[in-house]
Order: structure tokens, then sequence, then C-alpha cells
């Protein structure tokens, strides 16, 4: 059994579960506060915290981990990384208080006091810039610490930008962008048979990160339009053409479209004479 540790809450938990379902790992888990599912034949969930993880997996509790990179690097400890998962996409960032005069982190003086529940990279960056900052830990809402005069700086965990503005701060620099990561412990991948599940996993899961973006276009179009229709969806190898029993005048169309070209693919197919034109989501695409 592969022991895998997953959030258990929080704001990673749905999305890597919901990740492993799609790639083919079915969640069995007995009773609503289990602190283990079973993922099918060859892997097991651990249901913890996301910030345990990489201490989990660089201890060897658990096999491989899915976390966020700002928890893996601010642990320290060395995992291998085998996939970037495409979720909890946010950055580390630096901000001070939008009424302050410091608008980089160069004028940030160097016996600042900054609040963060990154202790570590927030240390680690300061000081690859020649400051020894004082680090005021908190275990969350960083962004309080100035106004209760506990800093004058924060490092936090940002994505739109809006708790940051909410709380009059802004942000001054980017320590780490940040998503939601793959890791294995040191030397899982040595033995043979655990090596074949775990790049089978990789696999699966890569092809569902790649499906979400796509959608499988299919349309009737006019024969005499083809190369038209060729330089319109050139899909991943050229358009796969299928007959239509109509007597000749149109061939059907099928190709794996980019999502964000949908819009324009079917007005251009539409301004050719393509019509019956269907879209369907892509589960998996394994080139
Ligand atoms: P949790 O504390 O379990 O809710 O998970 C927090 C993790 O979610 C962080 O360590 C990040 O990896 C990730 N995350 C993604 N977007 C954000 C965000 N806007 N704010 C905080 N954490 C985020």
């Amino acid at each position: 059994m592969i022991r895998i540790a997953l959030p258990n809450k929080g704001r990673l938990a749905d999305e890597a579960r919901q990740l492993l379902e799609q790639a083919g790992l079915t969640f069995d888990a007995r009773g609503d506060r289990a602190l283990q599912a079973s993922l099918g034949d060859d892997f097991l969930a651990l249901l913890v915290r996301s910030r345990d993880i990489p201490e989990f997996v660089a201890d060897g509790a658990a096999d491989l981990g899915i976390t966020g990179l700002d928890l893996i690097e601010e642990c320290g400890r060395p995992l291998d990384q085998l996939l970037d998962l495409g979720f909890g996409r946010c950055r580390l960032a630096v901000a001070a208080r939008d009424d302050s005069a410091i608008h980089t982190v160069d004028d940030v003086p160097a016996d600042a006091r900054v609040a963060t529940s990154f202790p570590g990279l927030t240390r680690r960056y300061f000081e690859t810039r020649g400051k020894t900052v004082f680090v005021v830990p908190v275990s969350g809402a960083a962004e309080n610490a100035p106004h209760l005069g506990v800093a004058d700086y924060i490092v936090d965990l940002v994505s739109t930008g809006s708790t940051l503005r909410m709380n009059g701060l802004v942000e001054i620099g980017t320590i780490l962008a940040s998503s939601a990561r793959l890791v294995a412990r040191h030397g899982l991948l040595e033995d043979a048979d655990t090596r074949r599940l775990v790049t089978e996993l990789v696999a699966a899961l890569e092809s569902v990160i790649r499906a979400r973006g796509k959608r499988y276009l299919m349309a009737n179009v006019p024969r005499d339009a083809l190369d038209s229709v060729k330089r319109i969806i050139p899909g991943l190898s050229g358009p796969t053409i299928v007959e239509v029993m109509d007597g000749g005048r149109f061939v059907a169309a099928h190709a794996v479209v980019d999502q964000r070209d949908l819009y324009r693919v079917i007005a251009e197919l539409r301004a050719i004479g393509g019509e019956g034109i269907l879209v369907t989501r892509i589960e998996r695409l394994m080139p």
C-alpha cells in the first residue's frame, strides 16, 4: 500500500480529493471523521492538516503527499516534487501599511518587525537581502498585526489581494508563487513496483490536469472547406474527419480545442458554413 497524505480540511482538501477521483481513485472513508480512506487496491489516503504534510512525508509516515508549495518550502525538509497540480494558486507576499512611505522590499529597514505564519521563509528571504528582520510568529490572520501595533509588515498568502486592501495593506514584494504539489519522500521511487504505481498515478493526474483547459469540439463542415477547417481547428495532430451520410457535401470534423479559443473557433467555423456544432468536456487527455 502506498500511503498518500492529503489535506483533511481547508482550501486544498476538496480539490485534492476531486482530482484523485477524476484520475480514477475512489475514496472509501469509513465514517465522516476517518483519518484514513482507501483509494483502491494500491493507495491509502491519510487525512491530515495541510501544514503537517511535508513533515509527515519527509519522516516517512506517508510515502506521497499533496499540499501547497508554500508549506513545502516553509518546512524546508528535502522532498521529491513530482507534479504541479495547478490548483491552490496563490503567492507569499510582503505587505506594508498603505499609508507607509515604504513601497519596495529594499526600503524595509533591517530591524523591521514582520508578522507571519511563515517564519522560516520570511527569515530566509530577508537574509538573502542582507536584513535580519524581527519575525513575529502568528498562526493566522497576520493582516491584523499592523493595526494591533505588533508589526509594521506582514508576510502572508495572497490570491486576489482583496484581504490586504480591506485591511489597509499594500503588497511590496513577492517571496514565492505557490500551487498544490504532489511530493514523495526521498528514496520512494527506488523500488521498481512502487515506481511503476507512482508513475501511473502521476500520468493519470497529469491527464486530468491537461484535460481541464480543453474541450472536444465536433462540427459538420462543408467538404470543400477542409483547408480552412484544418487551420481553424488543428487539434493535437490534425482534426479527425468522419464521413456524414448526406450524399457527400458535409464531413464531420472533430478536434481538441483550447477552452480559451472556443468562442473564436465557433465563430470561424460558422463563417465557413459549419453547423451542428457540439462541444463536450474531456475527462482525461493523454497525447
Ligand atoms: P488550509 O490552511 O488547509 O486552508 O490551506 C492553506 C493552503 O492553501 C495554503 O498553504 C496554500 O497552499 C493554499 N492557498 C491557496 N490559495 C490561498 C489563499 N488565497 N490564501 C491562503 N491559502 C491559500
